[in-house]
């Protein structure tokens, strides 16, 4: 396996291409199949939306299909499966809250019970990611103009502080890890509102700017808007499905299953008493 083999390239339209990564191969207890990267493509410059995980070098890969164009990268957030080849690159774009949290190398050692043999490659290196090299802070409002095309950044925090989507004046929107189909990880119970009001800016935009085509970072890609009003909508009613909670080890986290979501919610601190005597009913 090399980065030629490791990374699938899709082209999704000229001005878009997809490289995906397969998470699960990875490590398989996060639920998660594959994270996306995005690579939009402009007539004089080219924006990359994450890194992924690091486990093979991108930077070459991402040479490749930029035609001599400069490039610019930005993360959506700072977890690790978004940041991880940030030290290939020259300069990074993230939100101001959570620049200190990819300045440091990235430290993948929670990955070493992982059941899979592919991470002897992160074994190599000591479960340690260089971090970036500098990095420009975002407010949320920012437009890159990448030459007939224009991409414009929303701070939209839930699934971390910093937490950023971005969109295109041809109609796409990239909500990160925001929404998506499969695991959506969140907050604990209490804290689920900045989540909802998060969604509800999204629905706002895309009405306001005719965008129907989105983009997660992991999952499913070119799926209509109506994921983010159907997760809005279950976080709303989330009293009415908490009965169907189960607690998960791993991840220290409930898990509710609802249409083609997996809530990941966060234990809070009155649950935990519950949770411990749900983990123990199991075994
Ligand atoms: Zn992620």
């Amino acid at each position: 396996m090399n980065s030629e083999n490791y990374y699938e390239i899709i082209q999704q339209k000229d001005h878009l291409i997809i490289i995906r990564e397969k998470f699960d191969e990875i490590d398989p207890r996060y639920f998660t199949i594959y994270t996306n990267l995005y690579l939009i493509i402009g007539n004089n410059e080219c924006l990359l939306i994450d890194t992924g995980c690091g486990l093979f070098p991108l930077k070459p890969v991402i040479d490749k299909l930029l035609n001599g164009k400069k490039l610019n990268v930005v993360n959506t957030h700072f977890h690790w499966d978004h940041i991880g080849a940030n030290g290939e690159f020259d300069n990074i774009f993230i939100h101001k809250k959570e620049r200190r949290l990819i300045s440091r190398p990235l430290n993948l050692s929670f990955l070493k019970d992982a059941p899979n043999t592919i991470l002897n490659r992160y074994t190599d290196i000591n479960l340690i990611l260089p971090p970036a090299k500098r990095i420009t802070p975002l407010n949320g409002g920012e437009v890159f103009s990448l030459g007939g095309i224009d991409v414009e950044i929303i701070h939209n925090a839930g699934h971390s502080p910093g937490s950023i989507s971005l969109y295109t004046d041809k109609g796409e929107l990239f909500p990160g890890d925001l929404a998506r189909y499969g695991m959506v990880l969140l907050p604990s119970k209490e804290y689920l509102a900045q989540v909802i009001d998060s969604l509800e800016i999204l629905i706002n935009l895309c009405n306001e700017k005719n965008l129907n085509e989105l983009y997660p970072s992991h999952e499913e890609f070119n799926i209509s808007k109506d994921i983010l009003t159907d997760l809005s909508n279950h976080l709303k009613n989330i009293d009415d499905i908490w009965e169907n909670r189960k607690p998960n080890e791993v991840n220290n986290a409930w898990t509710i299953e609802i249409d083609k979501f997996v809530l990941l919610i966060n234990v809070g601190i009155k649950e935990r008493e519950d949770f411990r005597k749900r983990l123990r009913l199991l075994k």
